[in-house]
């Protein structure tokens, strides 16, 4: 029983509404399209939808100090400091980036693991006199970094200026959705869900201060089913239009941000900024004169995910079964309904009849926007007819949403802002609609300084790949070494008897060879597959056999409690795919094997693969080498960098792919990884294994006996 209702406010539900704070007296309101933001009068907005430097306020250095005094032996950090120590690499990286900043100079930097990337770039941005974004790879970065090396050299300097940290909108809790739900004015289970958890959101609601919706005390899927109904995106946020504007926790982030000197953010924001800006909702990010780009080798693939969108076969076929399925029994008003679904299924066969007579199965071809009217028309007579049965009769959230998304893209290309292409995949068509936006060409016309850095930015130790798909120039590249002794301490294993992973006994051969080394070593192992298909297809016998904790990261598994359990039991094993291939920090006996069954290329039908054939159409080179071989290389790079993340750590890599060495392609892969023995043979492990005191008490020697000669 719901005895009262929770304030739309952060206050007591017994208080009365807070009063809006006058603003201070030196700001005035700057009113964008769809939004208004108050900013000091020093500060301009830039009137272009990329930062350039017109941000004209002179911040003072908070400490008089360089950042190579504040990282030597008898600077502050050596002092005071828990477990600090000097390491060259990482002085000579934050001296870069340093300079970068003071200078304004665009650079790429490789950081290998065990550099101290973070504090060499975190140190001399909250040292410089600079406006700054930094932006890292996604959310759960962006807390790591806020909550802990921002807060440790705080606490070491706290004369240092303040980070101030953006999320995106979809982050905060929104008070307008909220009482939609509440009133139930949102269709599907809005209401439900917001009186299911009332009494917890009314205790939160008075006691938040930034909104933000993943510090729910909540289950990480009640919160994300909870944020689908009180949280929106920037686009659909009703700006200086909403009655609840004053006390919108994210319209106050923003106010703050515009504001920062120092800005956190992550890629996602980082990419969608400029789209907003030109659909006319005003820019996010305020003008800054560099962006610092952490865990810059996702930003190939990232760009064209967020630029790219497909209208797919498989998808459309999908989408039509479950229009006819939900609508089956409300014909009754809307007979044109069936008639224009049949008419859809003809006219999808005859655009594919049409591209493959002119040549479509030879490759992909570019199509002439207009071509696509009659469809967009359909699709446009559809939406109206569906929209009618939503609100009547049936709840079609989804499907609308859905086809909403298919019109804007034929909208789009039929406004010049992205090309339309084709391809047949496995025999099923695909329309691709490849937006023309890459932020980081501003790059290469202003005065923002970008500094990129990663741990992986090279493949065969050159930036070109990185450099291309950017399309970047002019950049200042350097690379420095990792601190990890992987020649001595680690070792790259190729089992010699495996079949190629194209063979029907590929993941069985893989999984008991794994499990063989499971018998032997001493420590957990992370086992990295290409899919979840592989995942499911070794599962089976690894439960069945391997006598060990097996712990499955799935999609809805809390990533951060299974990394904790991985870490916690010792001997378990951790089979894991996606996100797991790259920002994992598992150090000591927890993780002393790497397991990766194939080498990652992208699957042939991913949108990424399809930007890149059309993007290596244009430049007459070649998809695979340019493009597939580089970015398979640089995800094996993140899988492998797992291993050792101290010092001390030791560890084998086991790959089950020997294309590596039977493929002319494959000397590229092992010439990027970190130069570390590479062997064939079991015995050798074997070696490797007891000479690093890691081989299993009682070890039988089945592990040996099945070595073929
Ligand atoms: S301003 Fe936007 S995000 Fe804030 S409450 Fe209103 S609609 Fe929601």
């Amino acid at each position: 029983m719901i005895s009262g209702k929770p304030s739309t406010s952060n206050q007591p539900l017994s208080s009365p509404p807070m009063r809006r704070p006058s603003p201070p007296a030196r700001m005035m309101p700057v009113m964008f399209v769809g939004f208004d933001i108050q900013v000091p009068p020093c500060v301009t907005l830039r009137p272009n939808p990329w930062p350039c430097v017109q941000y004209t306020r002179v911040v003072m250095p908070a400490l008089n100090q360089s950042v190579e005094e504040c990282l030597s032996a008898t600077g502050p950090l050596a002092g005071d400091w828990p477990g600090y120590r000097v390491r060259e690499e990482q002085v000579q990286l934050a001296v870069e980036v340093e300079k970068g900043l003071a200078e304004g100079l665009s650079m790429a930097l490789e950081a290998s693991t065990g550099t101290g990337k973070t504090l060499s770039y975190l140190l001399p941005a909250l040292l410089s006199r600079r406006r700054v974004i930094l932006s890292v790879g996604n959310l759960t970065l962006q807390d790591h970094l806020w909550l802990g090396e921002y807060q440790k050299l705080r606490t070491v300097l706290p004369q240092l200026r303040q980070l101030t940290v953006l999320k995106g909108c979809d982050n905060y809790f929104c008070h307008h959705r909220f009482q939609l739900a509440r009133e139930g004015r949102l269709p599907g289970q809005g209401q439900t869900l917001v009186h299911q958890f009332w009494a917890e959101l009314s205790a939160w609601l008075i006691q938040t201060r930034s909104g933000e919706i993943q510090t729910l005390p909540l289950a990480a899927d009640q919160i994300s089913e909870l944020s689908a109904v009180v949280t929106l995106g920037a686009d659909q946020c009703l700006g200086h239009r909403c009655s609840h504007f004053a006390d919108c926790y994210f319209q106050k982030a923003r106010q703050q941000a515009a504001q920062a000197d120092l800005l956190l953010i992550n890629h996602t924001l980082l990419l969608s900024d400029q789209r907003l800006f030109e659909k006319g909702m005003g820019a996010l990010l305020p003008a800054v004169d560099c962006v610092i780009v952490d865990e810059a080798h996702q930003l190939p693939e990232l760009l064209i995910r967020r630029n790219t969108e497909t209208i797919e076969e498989y998808r459309l076929q999908r989408w039509i079964q479950a229009v006819r399925r939900q609508t089956n029994g409300h014909l009754a008003l809307f007979p044109a309904l069936p008639v224009l679904l049949s008419q859809l299924e003809k006219l999808w066969q005859l655009i594919r009849h049409q591209l493959q007579q002119q040549g479509l199965d030879q490759g992909v071809k570019t199509v002439a926007a207009g071509s696509f009217k009659p469809l967009e028309e359909l699709l446009l007579r559809l939406r109206e007819q569906l929209s009618g049965l939503h609100v009547s009769a049936v709840d079609l959230t989804r499907e609308l949403r859905q086809l909403t998304q298919w019109i804007e893209l034929l909208q789009q290309a039929r406004g010049d802002e992205s090309v339309l292409y084709c391809d047949l995949v496995e025999g099923q068509l695909k329309i691709v609609a490849a937006r023309l936006q890459n932020p980081f060409t501003s790059l290469n016309s202003d005065a923002v300084a970008w500094i990129f850095l990663s741990a992986t930015l090279t493949v065969d130790g050159c930036f070109e790949y990185f450099t291309r798909s950017l399309e970047l120039s002019g950049l200042q590249t350097r690379r420095y070494h990792s601190a990890m002794d992987y020649e001595q301490r680690a070792m790259l294993w190729v089992p010699a008897d495996l079949p190629l992973p194209s063979a029907e006994d590929f993941f069985e051969a893989w999984t008991s060879r794994l499990l063989h080394l499971a018998q032997q070593l001493d420590g957990g192992i992370l086992a990295l597959f290409s899919s979840h298909q592989a995942l499911q297809a070794s599962l089976p016998l690894m439960q069945e056999c391997s006598g060990r904790t097996v712990l499955v990261y799935e999609p809805g598994v809390n990533r951060h409690r299974l990394l904790q359990q991985f870490r916690q039991q010792a001997n378990s094993i951790l089979l894991a795919t996606g996100s797991f291939w790259e920002g994992i920090d598992v150090q000591g006996a927890a993780l002393r094997c790497v397991a990766i069954d194939k080498l990652p290329f992208a699957a042939p039908d991913d949108v990424v693969s399809l930007a890149w054939k059309y993007k290596a159409g244009l430049e007459q080179s070649s998809v695979f080498s340019d493009y597939m071989v580089p970015h398979a290389v640089t995800r094996l790079r993140q899988g492998v960098g797992r291993l050792l993340r101290a010092t001390d750590d030791c560890g084998l890599v086991m790959l089950g792919d020997r294309r590596v060495l039977k493929k002319t392609y494959g000397i590229r892969f092992l010439q990027s990884l970190p130069p570390m023995p590479l062997t064939e043979s079991e015995a050798e492990v074997a070696a490797f294994l007891s000479r690093m005191g890691i081989t299993r008490k009682g070890a039988s020697n089945e592990f040996f006996s099945t070595e073929k000669n």
